[in-house]
């Protein structure tokens, strides 16, 4: 029997690496189940060349756990290692590689993806002692048994074997009893050997039978040795794709498209993903990509290896030339993983192209459920949004799909201002903003529905690159001023009737927590609303683009939100409302108007006569006059507005008129919808 020290320097590596590496010390069992599957791999070739002409026999890798004894044991019949080859991989190379490895990455423990590399030697994560039985496929080699503690001494003495290849027995430690649990090995093998190439065993597939779960004869494969990614297109139709998404996310619904990646130059990489289909929150659907080497798994999280907006897709990335043992820093500006990301981008691009060129009716119908991961790109990816602007669409709310260049040609003289911009009209609520909707259909225009959750950034990326072309929400105002055409008529109000209706809606405002109301005037239609309510664009979207991103937009957010009351002074109403208000006002307010009147004179005639002295040559007298006659006019306002008031009070159509305009907006609530529906039947 041999005796011997493992060729590592310091002796306290093995407590350290334990330590080190605590989290993610699962990934023993991959690394474990990947040399056997290499082993068998290797024999294989061996024998295609005719290097080894033994029978190759059953070649499966083999997993079993006794929790009596506290070991897993990880099998193969692949080509096993004679005395030598022992010393040379195991004792030398692995054990050095190892220090190595914790040499580079001491101050980077979880910068480390997969922490390939690692082999062998992360058995010792969660074992207290490893032994491994070999018999080389090599003709009359003696088997060899190995075996070490977790120090650097370890055993390696002749023994007798039955078969060829290799077993490598753990005693799972103290800290580690969870690993001699089926369930978990079972957990463990499915996320990281489900597509390895050679098939895995762990024990006998069950069967229901009177009542009871009982073991088969058939042996319990764990893995799809190969998988969809690893074929080529031409031979998988479209229901293979369908069921392989099934074996990635059991859970999801059908995805829109695949798309089929399959390189070999520059470098090598294969792979399916999948568009889902994005319904709400974007941050939901991450990390459904794996990442693969050569059908090992390694990680879920591909952030710096595809660009952000691609990790929404879902499916499978396979790359032996994506660096795995590096930190993400250093992944992120490798070439082979800039080229990778690149290639991705444009295959993702490329594919999009196509199914809108060649299946329009179903690019078509899948695009609600493709556009934010569209916009995404497009705002992400200077290159996506060139290559996307040909398939990108604009929905109306008839419920058809433009592209940018249609939409343009639709609009350009219809919508087109006196400013020469084209106004691009959209609803953010087909429900809540239905009557301005139809106010600008009924003067021929077009209504786009932008609802989604990136709207508001795509709105203004799409300003930017569209020329002399605005967006403008339905009901940011009256529609012959979102897209104003001519001059429009001039208000026809005296400056007394117009104080008077400022007064008297003023007098009848909603009082809205955050809410703002300004009393405004415009000559519509007669057959227009009598009162509408709307909300500036610019100040609307800053407070939508606060409530998206924070910081320092929250300026806008904390603002209260103002909305222009208009009146109609064209409706009838409230030209009726004007004589009502004459009628029943002007006897009271008249002798207050001529009192003000007489003051202004008055005022005039007092400024005028201080205004080229200084403070102190103004006579006492004349100071004394002036802030008295402020004040009194002051008050004498105030009782004119009370007129009003009063009367404003007394005619319920005022209230009815401005709850009729907020019900439109979907801004009648509680109590005051209540109030309405009680006036409304008073009124009938
Ligand atoms: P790596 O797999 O990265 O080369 P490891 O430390 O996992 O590093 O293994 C070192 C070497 O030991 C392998 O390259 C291989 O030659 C040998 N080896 C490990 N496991 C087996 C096995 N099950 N059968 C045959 N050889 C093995």
């Amino acid at each position: 029997m041999a005796k011997g020290n493992i060729g590592v320097t310091s002796a306290n590596i093995f407590p350290v690496i334990k330590k080190f590496l605590y989290s993610d010390h699962e990934i023993f069992l991959r690394e474990l189940v990947s040399n056997a599957v290499d082993a068998t791999q290797k024999l294989k070739t061996l024998a295609s060349v005719g290097e080894f002409s033994g029978e190759l026999g059953d070649l499966k890798v083999r997993i079993t756990v006794d929790a009596k004894k506290g070991t897993v044991t990880i099998s193969d019949r692949g080509i096993g290692m004679t005395a030598d080859e022992i010393d040379k991989y195991i004792n030398q190379i692995a054990f050095s590689g190892a220090e190595e490895f914790l040499e580079k990455y001491k101050n980077d423990a979880q910068a480390i993806i997969g922490h390939f590399g690692l082999g062998f030697y992360s058995s010792f994560m969660v074992s207290k002692k490893v032994e491994i039985f070999t018999q080389s496929h090599k003709e009359n080699s003696v088997a060899q048994h190995w075996s070490c503690k977790g120090d650097p001494e370890y055993t390696l003495e002749d023994t007798i074997k039955s078969d060829r290849g290799t077993d490598i027995v753990l005693h799972i430690d103290d800290d580690n009893k969870d690993f001699l649990e089926e369930s978990k090995i079972q957990e463990l093998l499915s996320k990281y050997c489900k597509f390895l190439p050679v098939e895995i065993a762990f024990g006998k597939k069950k069967e229901w039978k009177d009542g009871k779960n009982v073991e088969t004869e058939e042996d319990n494969i764990i893995n799809n040795p190969n998988p969809a990614w690893t074929q080529k297109p031409a031979d998988l139709k479209e229901d293979d794709y369908a069921a392989f998404y099934r074996e990635l996310n059991p859970m999801s619904e059908d995805p829109l498209f695949h798309i089929h990646l399959n390189v070999d130059y520059p470098f090598n990489l294969t792979g399916i993903l999948y568009f889902p289909k994005i319904k709400n929150s974007i941050d939901m659907q991450r990390n459904k990509i794996q990442l693969y080497c050569n059908q090992v798994y390694v990680t879920d999280h591909v952030e710096n290896i595809v660009p952000e907006y691609l990790t929404l897709l879902h499916g499978v990335i396979d790359s032996p030339d994506i660096p795995l043992n590096v930190s993400r820093s250093y992944l992120q500006s490798d070439a082979n993983v800039k080229k990778i990301s690149s290639h991705i981008t444009k295959k993702v691009a490329d594919r999009l192209a196509e199914i809108f060129k060649n299946e329009r009716p179903d690019f078509e119908q899948k695009w609600d459920n493709l556009k934010v991961f569209i916009q995404y790109g497009m705002l992400s990816d200077e290159k996506f949004y060139e290559r996307a602007e040909k398939f990108a669409l604009l929905k109306n709310v008839d419920g058809k799909y433009f592209t940018f260049d249609e939409y343009k040609t639709l609009t350009s003289e219809n919508q087109k201002d006196k400013n020469g911009d084209v106004i691009y009209l959209y609803t953010t609520n087909t429900d809540e903003q239905y009557s301005y909707i139809q106010h600008a259909k009924d003067k021929g225009y077009d209504v786009l529905v932008l609802d989604g959750q990136l709207d508001v950034h795509a709105v203004s990326q799409l300003e930017q690159k569209f020329e002399k072309t605005r967006f403008v929400r339905v009901d940011s105002d009256v529609i012959d001023k979102t897209i104003q055409k001519d001059d429009v008529e001039k208000v026809n109000l005296t400056d007394s009737q117009r104080d008077a209706l400022i007064a008297v809606f003023d007098s009848q405002l909603p009082k809205m927590d955050k809410a703002n109301f300004i009393v405004a005037f415009e000559h519509l239609s007669p057959s227009a609303n009598p009162v509408m309510i709307t909300q500036n664009e610019f100040m609307r979207r800053m407070k939508d683009m606060s409530a998206l991103q924070g910081g320092m937009m929250s300026f806008y957010g904390e603002m209260p939100d103002s909305y222009n009351l208009v009146v109609n002074t064209a409706h009838p109403v409230i030209e009726k409302l004007l004589a009502d208000e004459e009628a029943s006002c002007t006897e009271k307010v008249a002798p207050i108007i001529s009192e003000i009147d007489d003051m202004k004179a008055k005022e005039t005639v007092l400024n005028e006569a201080k205004k080229d002295k200084k403070d102190e040559e103004i006579p006492q007298e004349e100071k004394d006059q002036l802030a008295e006659l402020t004040s009194k006019m002051a008050v004498l306002e105030t009782n004119k507005k009370e007129v009003y008031k009063t009367f404003a009070c007394e005619n319920k159509q005022v209230s009815q008129i401005i709850d009729l305009a907020l019900l439109a907006n979907n801004m009648l609530k509680g109590e005051a919808l209540a109030n309405f529906v009680k006036r409304s039947v008073e009124l009938l």
